[in-house]
């Protein structure tokens, strides 16, 4: 791995640890230009009211943000920020907390800000037709990681997408995000070949189904992290996951079927991942 050069770009967004350091997490910035991902992760921006709803007669068009009502401050951020050229911004020291999380759940964890260092990734993400993730940018988040990894012990099992904390609210880093790369590496999760890949046969055809491959999809997916109740219902919740975990795993088709392929994968993947 190269050695990293860090450019200091110190936000205003943070505040302490509560917890050890267990997991790292990836996202996109899902805005259009650096730039402006920049600006938002280290200082406190504002925060407009959704636009009105357009009526069905009117022609006018939707307000610009500047001319929208201010109902509050935005305040986010992530330890690092890189660059498609693969220059990394540190925004945030490593022992204190950022907050890029959000609510969600997984590994056991509830206050993923105090346990993880977050990445962002620049990329438009799913509002800017998922751009590609140029290559420099990609080793240099992978040499990111792998650093980050040794200095806090962490395991390749906790590194994670910000879409694996919260399915269904977010999606980022995307399907589009190289995670082979990083498993072949040996910094995240690799699913080993094996029987029922290629095989997209639906298992669970209707929304509410209950049968025994939900079951099973919901009793791997919670073993390999994910914050899942285990209902036995093919509900919203179970197929929001599984599009996380296909977004993943299965980037080639990320509809949020629970298929022959996908269950074999879950379920290979809990067999090899250690009780959080
Ligand atoms: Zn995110």
């Amino acid at each position: 791995m190269p050695k990293l050069d860090f450019i200091d770009a110190p936000s205003q967004n943070f505040d302490d640890r509560h917890r050890p350091i267990r997991f790292c997490m990836l996202h996109y910035t899902g805005m259009e230009t650096a730039e402006e991902a920049l600006n938002a992760l280290r200082f406190p921006t504002p925060r407009y009211a959704p636009p009105p709803p357009p009526s069905e007669n009117s022609t006018a068009p939707i307000a610009a943000p500047t001319e929208r009502v201010q109902i509050g401050t935005r305040r986010v951020s992530s330890h690092y920020l890189v660059y498609p050229d693969g220059r990394i911004f540190s925004l945030v020291p490593e022992h204190k907390r950022a907050w890029h999380a959000g609510a969600g759940a997984y590994g056991g964890e509830t206050d993923m800000n105090s346990a993880s260092i977050g990445i962002e990734i620049q990329n438009g993400g799913h509002d800017f037709g998922l751009p590609p993730y140029p290559d420099m940018q990609i080793e240099a988040v992978m040499a990111l990681v792998q650093g980050i990894k040794l200095r806090h012990g962490l395991d390749k099992q906790h590194v994670i997408g910000h879409a694996d904390w919260a399915p269904g609210r977010k999606l980022d880093p995307g399907e589009h995000f190289p995670w082979e790369r990083l498993a072949h590496a040996g910094i995240s999760l690799h699913i080993p070949v094996g029987e029922g890949d290629g095989n997209h046969q639906i298992l669970v055809q209707t929304e509410n189904a209950s049968n025994d491959f939900v079951s099973r999809a919901q009793i791997g997916l919670r073993k390999i992290g994910y914050g899942l109740p285990q209902t036995d219902i093919f509900d919203i919740k179970t197929k929001d996951t599984i599009i996380a975990f296909q977004r993943r795993f299965r980037q080639a088709d990320v509809a949020g079927n629970l298929d022959v392929e996908t269950l074999a994968k879950i379920e290979r993947l809990a067999d090899i991942v250690l009780p959080s």
